[in-house]
Formats: structure tokens, C-alpha cells, sequence
């Protein structure tokens, strides 16, 4: 794939309320190269909490996508924060960039992990609020589907880097001073899918 083609995949998957095209949502799947290479997978739960409590808040406590307020267990709670990427090239690199950190309720959020929700045996789940958010027939709401799958093989051909820029200020990551990781250092972080221990790099001013 060249880097021209790619470019057709580089969709918004989470482009909200006012989204031109009336799509609000669309699934997504994260090449399984990039499983658990994230924030929670670098940083301590304090770490993580310093930085994802203030998007919650900021957010009103409820949903960025369907404005909803999230609910567990019969009661109100915060949202849950979803690292929302941007997969792109650089000089022919690729860079898994972190647009921003985004408060989203657990069905819009599971849309943003439609493969594991498949896995649970919850795709219908994802159909429905697909269908819901977007006014979209069930027909398109499996394309959709497709799409994801077909975006998530093409993206895992790549080894990615992790571009944190956008938390310059918020965090720091020992060694990594412009919070850019190259594709090779990511396992040493630390996985949060995988349970690898964090390496303790990491802090916040
Ligand atoms: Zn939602």
C-alpha cells in the first residue's frame, strides 16, 4: 500500500455532533500491533486518572458522540476515556498520533472496539447504536463493519510509532522528552493489553 492509498483510510471515526456527512460514529478496530501500547499501558493509574478525570469533566460527565450521560451498574458515572488516533506518514514513517483524549459512554465506546465487542458476542450491540447515531440502514451499518476490518488489516502491515505531542505539558515520559516513541522502544513501556508492567517512565507536572 502506498502511502496515497492509505491516505483513503484515514477516516474520523468519532467526528460527533455536526459531523457534515450526518455520521457521527463509525466502528473501528486498532491493528493488534498496537494492542495495549497506549497511555494505560505507560503510565500509573494516578497518571492516568490526572489526565483523563479533567476530559470527563470537561465533557459535562456525559458522552462527546451521543451526549449521553454514561450509567454502570443502574447509576450515573463518569465516561470512559477513549484514546482517540490518527494513523499517518511522515516522510514515509508511520506515526499513531494521539488527536486527543475523548469522553465517551460505554456503547459508544465498545463502537470504537468493534472487534472485541464481536469477540464478546456483542456486534449487534455495535449494529444497533451504528443504525441509531447515524440513521443508517442495518445494511450500512455492516459495511461499515467491513470497512473497519478492512482498515485495521491494512494499518497492521505497519510497525507504528507513538506521537504523544498533544500531552506535552501533561506528561512526561522519561527518555522521550517531545513524548515521541519509536515503533522498536514501544514493548518496553509497558502493555496494558498484554499485562507487561509499566517501565515507571512515566509521570505528570
Ligand atoms: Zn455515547
Amino acid at each position: 500500500m502506498t502511502t496515497g492509498e492509505f491516505s483513503s483510510l484515514a477516516i474520523d471515526t468519532l467526528a460527533g455532533p455536526g459531523a457534515p456527512d450526518g455520521v457521527v460514529i463509525r466502528s473501528d478496530l486498532l491493528p493488534p500491533t498496537t494492542h495495549g501500547s497506549n497511555i494505560r499501558g505507560i503510565v500509573d493509574k494516578n497518571v492516568w486518572d490526572a489526565l483523563r478525570i479533567p476530559v470527563c469533566s470537561a465533557a459535562g460527565n456525559r458522552c462527546e458522540v451521543c451526549g449521553s450521560q454514561a450509567v454502570r451498574n443502574g447509576r450515573p458515572s463518569r465516561p470512559d476515556c477513549h484514546e482517540k488516533w490518527v494513523f499517518e506518514f511522515r516522510d514515509r514513517r508511520p506515526v499513531q498520533r494521539l488527536a486527543r483524549l475523548i469522553a465517551l459512554c460505554p456503547g459508544c465506546h465498545q463502537v470504537q472496539h468493534s472487534g472485541l465487542a464481536r469477540v464478546q458476542g456483542r456486534e449487534h450491540e455495535v449494529i444497533d447504536r451504528l443504525r441509531r447515531l447515524n440513521n443508517w440502514t442495518e445494511a450500512q451499518a455492516g459495511q461499515d463493519l467491513n470497512r473497519s476490518s478492512d482498515r485495521c488489516m491494512a494499518l497492521d502491515r505497519f510497525a507504528w510509532d507513538l506521537d504523544l505531542s498533544v500531552l506535552r505539558g501533561r506528561l512526561i515520559v522519561n527518555g522521550y522528552p517531545d513524548l515521541y516513541v519509536p515503533a522498536a522502544d514501544r514493548a518496553r513501556l509497558g502493555n496494558s493489553f498484554f499485562g507487561t508492567p509499566r517501565a515507571g517512565q512515566a509521570g505528570f507536572f
